[in-house]
């Protein structure tokens, strides 16, 4: 009585992504929307404008898959090929929506506008398509194709989130009830190389618990990824705790950030709120994004007071009072001007918490001493101060977010 994952295919069509002008967050969207409701990609293709490709790959699709999710090339312009593909792979004629070719009429008499080919060609449909919104010829259609429904979503994010939601995925839900219950729980930890996490979860026996366990790295921090299905939504739950317990108990609860959404940024909210503490920040080489992180989360004002941009020498004399003597001795990157500008943020913003980063973000400006990467972090929470040096690798960006991530774990730790 074992069910499987419904597999289906997605089909993303466009030029922009092909050239990288785009990135594909349509496949990621629906990939993740899917997987929350039993069903599962087993492919996803990135197509050019091309009617031929297009074609091919949607007879491939249809013979491989139980279900397939076009989007993009629905519009009226030369390039929106899609459902000339679709008349070509499936050996359809290309109708006429009386109903719609009467509606986008009215609404150009309407606008006072000009009839034109190009707008007809709107309500064109491959013969026995169905209008996923009816009324709204650029909102896409349906087909079944021996046996296979297909549905013809629009390229542009937000149409095609509304459509996936309010009719493709009833649609499969009613056509597949049969599907597997899933649920899935993301673990963030901090702490703990990749390696070490797969050396501690070695042991770790996924197929026993009826889980499936994921790595993601990200930026200073470590995901994994639990995902378990069952025929009933309780067995799937139990499933999913059962797991989770046993892998909290072998990486160590105390590298465990959250879970889900729990962010760093959230979860060290949550302590300074609990504590009825503030919260202030210095940053120089970050210039803003440790505060942006921090004020991202609704509600910040309970305990965030204020962040200090210092990126000059100037400014970390001036609004930290950082000693000039300091500054010419040590040089901005280091662990006395890092510790000066905690016990400056503590001062003058009377808060109870506090975080300080200087450091070289590159990709120019380092040496030997200080090679690019090098960033010293402080923290201060009541009387006790901490200065950490770090050597971080990757560009600019990375660097930056590197630092953040790396504050914030301080207030956690
Ligand atoms: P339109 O009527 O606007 O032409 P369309 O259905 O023909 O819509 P496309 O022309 O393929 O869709 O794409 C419209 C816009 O949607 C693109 O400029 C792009 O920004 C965005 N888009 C298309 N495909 C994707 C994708 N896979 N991921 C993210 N964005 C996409
Ligand atoms: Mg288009």
């Amino acid at each position: 009585n074992k069910r499987s994952d419904i597999l289906g295919s997605l089909l993303t069509v466009g030029d922009e992504i092909l050239l990288g002008d785009i990135l594909n967050t349509n496949a990621h969207h629906i990939a993740g929307v899917l997987r929350a409701h039993g069903f599962r990609l087993q492919r996803v293709v990135v197509v050019e404008d091309a009617e031929e490709a297009i074609a091919l790959e949607l007879e491939q699709l249809t013979a491989q898959s139980r279900f397939v999710i076009v989007t993009g090339g629905l519009g009226p312009t030369d390039d929106d090929r899609t459902k000339w593909a679709v008349t070509r792979a499936f050996a359809l004629p290309m109708a006429v929506d009386e109903a719609d070719l009467q509606s986008l009429m009215a609404r150009v008499k309407d606008r006072g506008g000009e009839w034109s080919d190009r707008l007809g060609r709107l309500a064109q449909l491959p013969q026995g398509a169905t209008r996923l919104a009816p009324g709204r010829p650029m909102a896409g259609f349906s087909l079944e194709h021996h046996g296979v429904p297909c549905y013809f979503l629009p390229g542009v994010p937000h149409e095609m989130e509304t459509l996936l939601r309010e009719v493709v995925l009833p649609d499969l839900m009613h056509r597949f009830p049969q599907r597997p219950a899933c649920c899935q729980r993301v673990l963030r930890l901090y702490g703990l190389m990749e390696t070490e996490i797969n050396d501690r979860l070695s042991g770790f026996d996924a197929v026993a618990y009826g889980v499936k366990v994921g790595y993601l790295p990200q930026t200073a921090e470590n995901w994994v990824t639990l995902l378990a299905s069952a025929t009933d939504a309780e067995e799937a739950q139990r499933r999913l705790n059962a797991a989770e317990k046993e892998l909290v108990l072998l990486l160590g609860e105390d590298h465990v950030i959250g879970r889900d959404d729990e962010s760093l940024e959230k979860v060290v909210g949550t302590l300074l709120r609990q504590r009825a503490w503030k919260l202030a920040v210095a940053e120089s080489c970050t210039g803003g994004l440790l505060a942006a992180r921090l004020t991202a989360i609704s509600g910040a004002s309970d305990y965030f007071d204020r962040g200090f941009v210092t990126y000059s020498n100037q400014a970390k004399s001036q609004l930290l009072g950082v000693p000039e003597e300091l500054l010419q001795r040590y040089g901005a990157v280091s662990r006395p001007v890092c510790e000066a500008m905690v016990q400056g943020v503590l001062e003058r913003s009377k808060v109870q918490a506090a975080l300080a980063v200087t450091g070289i973000a590159g990709p120019t400006g380092g040496s030997t001493q200080k090679p690019v990467g090098t960033v010293f972090i402080g923290g201060a929470v009541g009387t006790r101060t901490v200065v950490e040096q770090h050597h971080f690798q990757g560009n600019r960006r990375l660097v930056q977010e590197q630092s953040v991530q790396h504050a914030l774990a301080l207030l956690w730790r």
